[in-house]
């Protein structure tokens, strides 16, 4: 399409779960050039993007949005045509343990993503400055929790619990204020819990299928009564390029699955294909154990996405089920992606962590 020829899209955040996902997408389904720039946190793994690192449309540039020189450097050389902004630190859990990174990535960094975008965007005129976009990327966190009834909307008013949901919406309210304060044509999107393929394993979806591999016990919160709305991370991939390419400057997009499940069925769902799949010696949900709750653990999530299908025409194509046999089934087809992780990271091993996000 015509925002994509020539284009060229500086993906922060693009060596982690869903901007890795982003980046594949942009490679492989469209014309555009991918200046990948990632700080290489805990949670980056450039392997994740072995399938298209070759390209000659594809650049990685290790740099910190908390550092405004590295910023500038980045787009100086690069001149983007669209900035997609998803570095962020994403756990909820070293939320609580240690929230003052949050402060600094998530809205400190996303200033500087800001204030750089602002700066560049001003440089250029005519046709380039229309076109131009600051993409924001978010989580329908922002909002707080959900009673049984009702849907989040772009109109929910927001109500962040934790310190990672307070971090990605004072990011948020920034982005809305570049907008109606300097014009800058930004649009931004709040999104629902994703999963699928190359996600951290402290994430409550790989968390349990790999503890469930190694036979240790599945940490469950509470009672696993909290409901999420699930999305296959390739969906939200192509609802993020939609809306980059046909969102409104000024506009938010609520994305989400359609998907509203219980932790404790997702987790028999895990259970149920790990069975079916990799058959071990005994059930594992014989190996669920719950554990004591996440403070200020939000009870439900769901997002009414009608905006984006009715004006974007976007919809999710995996429904749960689909999706996640197909993460079942790519965790068991790459262990070597996962098992470096699994042996090195956090203190023996991401599985350690005491929860799941
Ligand atoms: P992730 O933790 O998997 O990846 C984050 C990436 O950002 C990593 O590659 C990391 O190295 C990089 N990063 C962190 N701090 C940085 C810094 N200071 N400078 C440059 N790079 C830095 O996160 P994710 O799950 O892929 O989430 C991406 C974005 O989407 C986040 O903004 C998150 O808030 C949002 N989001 C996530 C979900 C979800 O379910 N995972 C849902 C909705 C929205």
């Amino acid at each position: 399409s015509s925002r994509f020829k020539d284009a060229r899209i500086i993906v922060t955040g693009g060596a982690g779960f869903i901007g890795s996902a982003v980046v594949r997408h942009l490679v492989r389904d469209t014309e555009a050039t991918v200046i990948n720039l990632d700080a290489l946190t805990y949670a980056a793994n450039l392997s994740s993007l072995d399938s298209v690192s070759n390209s000659p449309r594809y650049v990685f540039e290790k740099a910190d949005i908390r550092d405004p020189a590295a910023l500038r450097a980045v787009f100086e050389r690069h001149q983007p045509t669209a900035v997609m902004n998803l570095a962020a630190e994403s756990h909820v859990d070293r939320s609580i343990d240690a929230p003052g990174v949050f402060v600094e990535t998530n809205v400190l960094g996303t200033f500087n993503v800001l204030q750089e975008a602002l700066r560049h965007w001003r440089t250029l005129a005519g046709e380039a400055r229309d076109a131009f976009r600051m993409h924001h990327i978010s989580t329908d966190e922002v909002f707080g929790t959900l009673g049984d009834e009702g849907f989040f909307t772009e109109e929910t008013a927001y109500q962040p619990n934790s310190p990672y949901s307070a971090s990605k919406a004072g990011s948020d309210h920034l982005v809305r204020a570049w907008h109606e304060t300097f014009g800058l044509p930004t649009v931004l999107t709040n999104c629902s819990n994703n999963y699928g393929p190359f996600h951290f394993p402290e994430k409550l979806i790989p968390l349990m299928i790999l503890r469930g591999l190694s036979g240790e016990d599945l940490p469950v919160y509470g009672q696993g009564s909290n409901i999420r709305d699930w999305l296959y991370v390739e969906d939200h991939a192509r609802a993020l390029t939609v809306v980059l390419e046909r969102g409104v400057p000024g506009q938010t997009y609520a994305i989400g699955g359609n998907n509203e499940r219980k932790n404790l069925d997702v987790v028999e769902t895990v259970c149920e294909l790990l069975d079916k799949l990799a058959p071990g010696p005994t059930k594992r949900r014989d190996q669920i154990r719950f554990v004591t709750d996440r403070p200020g653990h939000d009870q439900r999530y769901a997002i009414d996405a009608s905006k984006i299908k009715r004006e974007l025409g976007w919809e999710p194509q995996e429904t749960f089920e689909s999706g996640i046999e197909k993460t079942v089934r790519w965790y068991l087809d790459n262990r070597a992606w996962w098992e470096p992780l699994v042996d090195a990271k956090s203190g023996g091993g991401a599985l350690q962590r005491r929860g799941h996000g």
